[in-house]
C-alpha cells in the first residue's frame, strides 16, 4: 500500500510539476472543486453534494460528458465516445435508474457494432469475405494459424495469457507477468504475419507498448460480466447531461484549468478565468492531458510516473455519409477490416431506414490515427473515399460528406482511454491506491475493478467517499 506521506514530487514528478502556478490565495470558494464534467467528475459531484458538501465542477469544454459525446449535428447522431454498457455496470445502471435515463438492451444501430457477423477483409492488397479467408491468397498465415480470421487472432492467442482470477487481480500481479503483448505472442508461437495483423487494428498503439496484463485484465472483465451490452437511450451523452442537471450548482463550462497547486490547507486551481481555491480538489483530467499542465503536489513516485507516462490509445475517426446503403446489396459482410493504416476498420452505423442519411464510421488507431491526423483534412477525406471505393467496388460513387474526429488531437483527452503499458502494472496499481492529502485524482484510468464508463464512475465515487471522510 502506498502511504500518503509519499515523497515530494521530484524526478519524474518534476517533469509533471513544471513551473509552479502563480499563487493567488483568495477566499475558499468551495469545499470541493472537481475538475472535469465527465462521468468521474459528475459521479463525485453527485455523491458529495448529496452529503451536503459545497461543490464546484470546472469543465474546459462547453458541454458536459467528456469522452461521452453524441454528435447530434450528424445524421443519426452517431457517438464519438463511449457506447456500450456492460451487463455488469452496476454503478452506471443504478445512476441511470435513479435519473430515469433509459438503456436500450442489445446494442443496435449507431453502436458501431457489426449488425451481422463476419468481416469483409482487405489484406495484402486483396479483398476477401470471412467465408473465403482460409483459402485466400491474401492469407499469408502459417498452417496452424491459417484457419483463424484476422479479427479472431487475439482470441486464438488469449489462451496463452496469464489467467486472472478476478478483474482486480492485475493489481497484485507478479512483475514477471508484466511483459509486452508482443513478447507474450512470440512466446505463444505467433507468426510475424499474425503479429502484423493483430497490430493492424489493435485497441492500443502497438504490441510492444501494451502489457499482456492489459489484455488479460480486459478478458477477466469480460468474463465477469457475460451477457448482452446495452446502449444509453437518446445517446450516450444523455447520461452525463442528466447527472449534471441534478446538481445544485451547474458545472462551470468553458473554464480551462491551467495549473494546480496543493498545500496543507487546500488546492489553488489556476484557470483561464481566474484562480479558484478549494479545501479539496478531485482532478479527473485524463493523465495524457494532465501531463501538459503544471501540478504542484506531494505525490508518490508511481503516481508521478503514471501521470507522465501512462499510455492512452490514439484513435481517429471519419464519419462517412453514403448516398445509398451500398453495403447491403453487394453480398459482402458489412464491416470492412483492412491492414491499410489509413482505413483501419469501417463499420456501418445506419442504413438510412430511420430517415437519416446512411452512415459509416471509419476507426483507425495507433500509427494509423497519427497518419490520418497529420494529413490535411481535404486530402485525408479524398484519400479515404478513394481507398474505400477501390477496396469495395460497390462503394464507388456512393460516398458523400466526411467528418473527421480525433480524440488524440483534443487537448482535453489526448487519446481514447488508457491501457496498461508494458512494465507499468505495479505503478498503475499504486497510482489507483494513492489517496492524496488535498488534491485527489479520479477518472477511468484510476479504477481498480472496471473498465470504460463504469471505471470512471467507480473512481469518481471512490474519490468522493475519501473526501467525505476528510471534510
Ligand atoms: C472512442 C471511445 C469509445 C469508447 N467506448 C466505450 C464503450 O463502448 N463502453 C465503455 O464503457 N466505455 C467506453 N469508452 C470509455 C468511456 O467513454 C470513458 O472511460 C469515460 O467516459 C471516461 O470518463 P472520465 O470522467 O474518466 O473522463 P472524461 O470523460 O474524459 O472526463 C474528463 C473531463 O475533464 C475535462 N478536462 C480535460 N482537461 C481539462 C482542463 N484543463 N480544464 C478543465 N477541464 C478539463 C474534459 O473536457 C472532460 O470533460 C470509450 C471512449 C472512447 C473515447
Amino acid at each position: 500500500m502506498v502511504t500518503r506521506r509519499g515523497v515530494l514530487a521530484t524526478g519524474a514528478a518534476a517533469l509533471v510539476a513544471g513551473a509552479a502556478p502563480r499563487m493567488a490565495w483568495g477566499r475558499t470558494e468551495a469545499d470541493v472543486a472537481i475538475i472535469g464534467a465527465g462521468l468521474a467528475g459528475l459521479a463525485a459531484a453527485r455523491m458529495l453534494e448529496s452529503a451536503g458538501a459545497r461543490v464546484t465542477v470546472i469543465e474546459a469544454e462547453r458541454r458536459v460528458g467528456g469522452r461521452l459525446h453524441t454528435l447530434r449535428h450528424l445524421p443519426g447522431s452517431p457517438e464519438a465516445g463511449g457506447i456500450q454498457v456492460g451487463s455488469g455496470y452496476t454503478i452506471l445502471r443504478r445512476i441511470a435508474a435513479e435519473l430515469g435515463v433509459g438503456l436500450d438492451e442489445g446494442g443496435g444501430a449507431g453502436a458501431g457494432v457489426a449488425q451481422r457477423p463476419g468481416n469483409y477483409y482487405h489484406i495484402n492488397g486483396t479483398g476477401v469475405p470471412s467465408a473465403g479467408w482460409v483459402r485466400s491468397p491474401a492469407n499469408l498465415l502459417p498452417p496452424r494459424e491459417r484457419e483463424t480470421e484476422p479479427a479472431a487472432l487475439a482470441r486464438l492467442f488469449a489462451r496463452a495469457l496469464p489467467a486472472l482470477g478476478s478483474p482486480e487481480a492485475w493489481l497484485d500481479a507478479a512483475p514477471a507477468l508484466d511483459i509486452s503483448w508482443r513478447d507474450a505472442l512470440r512466446a505463444a508461437g505467433a507468426s510475424a504475419e499474425a503479429q502484423r495483423l493483430l497490430e493492424a487494428n489493435l485497441n492500443g498503439n502497438s504490441l510492444d507498448s501494451m502489457s499482456q496484463l492489459h489484455v488479460a485484465r480486459t478478458l477477466a472483465i469480460y468474463r465477469s460480466q457475460p451477457g448482452p451490452v446495452a446502449t444509453i437511450a437518446g445517446g450516450s451523452q444523455a447520461l452525463p447531461e442528466a447527472m449534471a442537471a441534478t446538481l445544485a450548482a451547474s458545472p462551470r463550462l468553458g473554464v480551462r484549468v491551467r495549473a494546480l497547486a496543493e498545500d496543507g490547507g487546500g488546492v489553488a486551481i489556476e484557470t483561464d478565468k481566474g484562480t479558484i481555491r478549494a479545501r479539496h480538489a478531485i482532478c479527473t483530467i485524463p493523465f495524457a492531458a494532465l501531463r501538459h499542465i503544471p501540478v504542484q503536489s506531494q505525490m508518490p513516485p508511481p503516481t508521478a510516473h503514471m501521470m507522465a507516462a501512462l499510455p492512452y490509445t490514439r484513435a481517429s475517426f471519419a464519419y462517412i455519409q453514403a448516398r445509398t446503403p451500398f453495403w447491403l446489396g453487394d453480398g459482402l459482410p458489412e464491416t470492412l477490416w483492412s491492414d491499410d493504416p489509413l482505413i483501419g476498420r469501417v463499420f456501418a452505423l445506419s442504413d438510412g431506414s430511420d430517415g437519416a442519411a446512411p452512415m459509416l464510421k471509419l476507426w483507425t488507431t495507433g500509427s494509423g490515427a497519427d497518419l490520418l491526423d497529420r494529413m490535411p483534412p481535404d486530402v485525408a477525406k479524398a484519400e479515404i473515399s478513394r481507398r474505400i471505393a477501390s477496396m469495395r467496388p460497390s462503394a464507388q460513387g456512393q460516398l458523400g460528406e466526411i467528418t473527421l474526429f480525433s480524440w488524440q488531437a483534443s487537448p482535453f483527452a489526448r487519446g481514447i482511454y488508457h491501457h496498461i503499458g508494458t512494465g507499468m502494472a505495479a505503478a498503475l496499481a499504486a497510482a489507483t491506491r494513492h489517496e492524496g492529502a488535498r488534491l485527489h485524482f479520479a477518472g477511468e484510468h484510476l479504477a481498480q475493478a472496471s473498465t470504460g464508463m463504469e471505471a470512471a464512475l467507480e473512481s469518481g465515487e471512490r474519490a468522493a467517499r475519501l473526501v467525505l471522510s476528510r471534510l
